[in-house]
């Protein structure tokens, strides 16, 4: 009976480690998917997380209960309080409603469900380009997806003018796909002038900002600068849709562990939302897993160990903002025809480089370096030893 079915593609970011995987040269670089790598390329458990756990295990007390519907309650509370703030009105009114996800892909897939269920324009516009996954997740979760302008190619930089016109133009009521910072695969945010232009419009047009943060105190290395965004939206006193992940800023990539907000107009809104977002999950996976969330909850909750997080969270951001200086001055020393200031102006764990496919293909076939075909390399994965050899690469297919 299964006969007919045919070899799916790999998935365009997760296929490029598969490749890299198989490839046996000493040389090779994985740049593909954004991970962060240590200097000496390997992946980095927390020393908080660490910490966290160690107390998770010596606590005889915890147990492996289910979890509510809707996650471990101090988690939820902790996580509205990271992004919003801990004096955030919102919060205070009880407006807000979160629940914990799989990760940001669970809580874009869940608000997805949700809008579709109850929200009478369930459409979403999304930057051009975006994170791939955000094409599949919102269509499969009920939610039609259409394009806004956002990067333009000729400048590197966003496609300020085009993003108005595009929201302008689009429905009274359409759902809008915002990255809180860092917005991926370019590496461009709009300035805070920008952000309220554009918080202008949407309000203007009753839409609805769907915010993906995937990357709070990784862009700037500052919680609070990265959040400024979204609490711009909140403070004016709308509704919003909020999907938070620790893959990255705690690097819990693996534990999949994250949460969705939304912020409403009134307590006895958020109250309803919250029972209909249990009738979402139920029977989507029934309950969250405990172990992420209760690391999670360790962290934020704990006054040393959230000090702590902050110095091992900016510690990463600056890392990646010092391979973005290495990068660019060996880019200037070999003379690198091109001008390469876009490697320093964009922001958290991408570079959108400008390279086309061939000649990505060129620096894997090559150099043996593993990037997604539009061009984007994370900054997270490479270090001082591996910048040179990336430079080379770059000056060759860029000579041709
Ligand atoms: N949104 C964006 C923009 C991302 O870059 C990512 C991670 N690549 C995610 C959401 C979600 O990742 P995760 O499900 O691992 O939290």
């Amino acid at each position: 009976v299964f006969e007919h079915i045919q070899q799916a593609p790999e998935d365009p970011i997760l296929g490029v480690t598969v490749a890299f995987n198989k490839d046996p040269s000493p040389m090779k670089v994985n740049l593909g998917v954004g991970a962060y790598r240590t200097e000496e390329g390997k992946p980095l458990v927390l020393n908080v997380v660490r910490q966290a756990e160690e107390r998770l295990l010596a606590d005889r007390t915890q147990n492996k209960e289910y979890q509510p519907i809707t996650g471990v309650a101090q988690f939820n509370k902790l996580s509205a309080q990271l992004i919003l703030g801990a004096n955030s009105v919102a919060i205070k009114e009880n407006r807000v409603t979160t629940v914990q996800a799989l990760s940001g892909t669970g809580a874009l897939r869940v608000g997805a469900e949700f809008l579709a269920k109850h929200y009478g324009k369930p459409v979403i516009y999304v930057p051009v380009p975006t994170w791939g996954n955000h094409n599949k997740i919102f269509p499969l979760g009920g939610v039609p997806v259409k394009p806004y302008h956002y990067y333009d190619p000729k400048t590197r930089g966003l496609d300020y003018q085009g993003m108005i016109d595009d929201l302008r133009a689009a429905p009274v009521g359409a759902v809008v796909l915002l990255h809180a910072c860092a917005h991926n695969p370019t590496g461009v945010d709009p300035t805070e002038e920008q952000w309220e232009g554009i918080r202008k419009v949407i309000r203007s047009k009753q839409q609805l900002p769907f915010f993906d943060c995937a990357y709070q105190g990784f862009a700037s290395g500052s919680l609070d600068t990265d959040a400024h965004a979204v609490r711009s939206f909140v403070a004016d006193g709308g509704e919003c849709l909020i999907a938070q992940s620790y893959a990255k800023n705690m690097g819990l990539y693996g534990e999949r562990i994250g949460a969705l907000s939304i912020v409403c107009r009134s307590a006895a809104v958020a109250s309803r939302v919250d029972s209909q977002l249990k009738l979402v999950i139920r029977p989507m996976y029934s309950s969250p897993p405990a172990h992420g969330a209760l690391i999670a909850a360790s962290i934020l909750g704990d006054r040393d160990l959230f000090a702590d997080w902050t110095v091992e969270l900016k510690a990463m951001a600056d890392r990646i903002i010092s391979m973005r200086h290495q990068l660019y001055d060996t880019l200037k020393a070999r003379g690198t025809p091109g001008d390469w200031t876009h490697i320093l102006k964009q922001i958290g764990m991408f570079t959108f480089t400008g390279l086309n496919p061939e000649q990505v293909q060129f620096m894997t076939r090559e150099y043996h370096i593993y990037m997604t075909l539009d061009g984007r390399i994370s900054m997270a994965g490479l270090s001082t030893k591996t910048i040179p050899h990336l430079a080379d690469a770059i000056n060759a297919t860029v000579l041709g």
